[in-house]
């Protein structure tokens, strides 16, 4: 279902006079109302992105005062000359009932920004005035990221983001608060939201993804054979073992119970817990750097 959002972007023009008291708190000098432009963004949100992450609730309100004071840059065509705005304040605002993905009640940080009216910035100003949009990405850190389904840190746990595991879709829950950095527009075309950058790199970030795969396709193969060849185990029992061991630890484990499950069964009768249940990146070998 596509859920309309509010534009990430929203002209206000020139702030009231408790608004000005705001910018002024952080501005070099005293500034009049009538030199200032301000407008307001949405920074982030509690729904599921496109990386299959989301914020905790409680992380969009720690988030909020941290933003306060931070600037933001706009894409190259015009920071090439200069141009930035600043936050001046934020609050955490409650949906209007709409709900996330996932069915929980929509909340979303919110930004106020001045910039100033400068000629430089004419051609901008008309721009948000105008209502074409820009997308706004946020970039921040936060301390860990949790797993919906089970509720451990997602790099230890079996689930992997983006799956569905019972009908219920595992999203990575970015929890704890920890940095904010600047925020950019991006002149691309509208997005349902904003973009929010988590990570420094997309090829450190991929190479992370991979190797988490290749960790948890590790533990469910342990898991997988343990329950064949230990049938008195539990499974929850067992998943949360293989969730403590490193890959020495699990490849040493596979290698053991192949050879008790071979011993299980009878003569030249191959198990079928060969490559095919593992990513193919993973059963070529791709990881053994
Ligand atoms: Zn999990």
């Amino acid at each position: 279902m596509e859920i309309s959002k509010e534009a990430a972007v929203k002209a206000v023009g020139a702030p009231e006079p408790e608004e000005l008291a705001l910018i002024n708190a952080l501005a070099r000098r005293e500034l009049e109302a009538g030199e200032v432009y301000t407008f307001t963004l949405r920074l982030c949100d509690n729904d599921i992105d496109r990386d299959f992450e989301r914020f905790d609730d409680a992380t969009l309100d720690q988030l909020a005062p941290m933003f306060v004071g931070v600037s933001g840059v706009f894409d190259h065509q015009w920071s090439a000359r200069g141009q930035t705005a600043r936050i001046y304040r934020t609050e955490v605002v409650d949906g209007d009932g709409s709900l996330t993905a996932d069915g929980r009640p929509c909340r979303y940080l919110k930004g106020w920004a001045y910039m100033m009216r400068t000629q430089e910035n004419a051609a901008l100003i008309a721009e948000i005035d105008g209502g074409i949009k820009r997308e706004v990405s946020v970039g921040c850190a936060v301390e860990q990221v949790v797993c919906s389904i089970c509720g451990q840190e997602l790099d230890a746990c079996l689930h992997e983001k983006g799956e569905e595991y019972g009908g219920q879709l595992c999203c990575g829950v970015l929890t704890g608060a920890s940095d904010v950095y600047e925020w950019s527009f991006v002149a691309v075309p509208a997005q349902r939201k904003a973009g929010v950058i988590k990570s420094a790199g997309r090829r450190l970030e991929d190479e992370a993804r991979l190797g988490r795969k290749y960790l948890k396709a590790l533990r469910a193969e342990v898991v997988r054979l343990a329950a064949i060849t230990e049938p008195q185990a539990g499974h929850a029992l067992l998943e949360k073992v293989s969730a403590k061991l490193d890959e020495e630890e699990l490849l040493g484990l596979i290698k053991l119970y192949r050879e008790k499950a071979g011993a299980l069964t009878a003569p030249r009768v191959q198990l079928s817990y060969g490559e095919d249940s593992l990513p193919r990146e993973i059963a070529d070998g791709a990881f053994l750097i």
